[in-house]
């Protein structure tokens, strides 16, 4: 039998908040400007029960977030003196865009790795189990191969589409 026991646990979570000046160059017409970009950054850390240093370290991690987001991300500003958009600015902001699909491409790579993991437990097991140790057939494997790859393919055909929707957006297209 089977007996599911739910320990406690604590789900600490901090926000830090704050804003930095990114000094650009236009690729086009060599203009440096800049810019002052906020962000507001999540930390989560979970503990069994709970624990004193819980918000203390919560904090910590959003503080490194909000660190890693200053330096790496960007806003779309597009250079006062030609109107150019920058590509760092795009990339950043077509990256951003359709999450839905994103999540969605997601969880099904996710259900195919997860198949993926069973199948190779199974064979792993017949290795060990099985009279002759033997690997399975090519055919099975084949079989095996196409199971994961249906699973995974709606997740590449999303994943492609969604790429292809953020490419559409060109603000610099005349
Ligand atoms: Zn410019």
């Amino acid at each position: 039998m089977f007996i599911f026991i739910p320990l406690p646990s604590t789900l600490y979570t901090a926000t830090a908040e704050g804003s930095v000046r990114k000094d650009v160059a236009c690729e086009r017409c060599g203009h440096t400007y800049p810019y002052h970009m906020s962000r507001i950054a999540t930390g989560f850390h979970k503990v069994l029960f709970s624990s004193p240093q819980g918000p203390e370290k919560a904090l910590a991690k959003a503080r490194a977030n909000l660190v890693k987001a200053l330096e790496t991300e960007h806003d779309e500003v597009p250079c006062p003196e030609c109107g150019w958009h920058q590509a760092a600015h795009l990339a950043f902001a077509r990256s951003r865009m359709y999450p839905e699909l994103k999540k969605l491409a997601g969880a099904f790579l996710f259900l195919a790795k997860l198949a993926l993991g069973v199948i190779l437990f199974i064979i792993a097991l017949g290795l060990v189990v099985l009279p002759d140790h033997a690997l399975p057939k090519v055919s099975s494997l084949l079989q095996f191969a196409l199971i994961v790859l249906a699973i995974a393919s709606p997740g590449l055909i999303l994943l492609g589409l969604r790429n292809l929707l953020a490419l559409n957006y060109r603000p610099n297209r005349p």
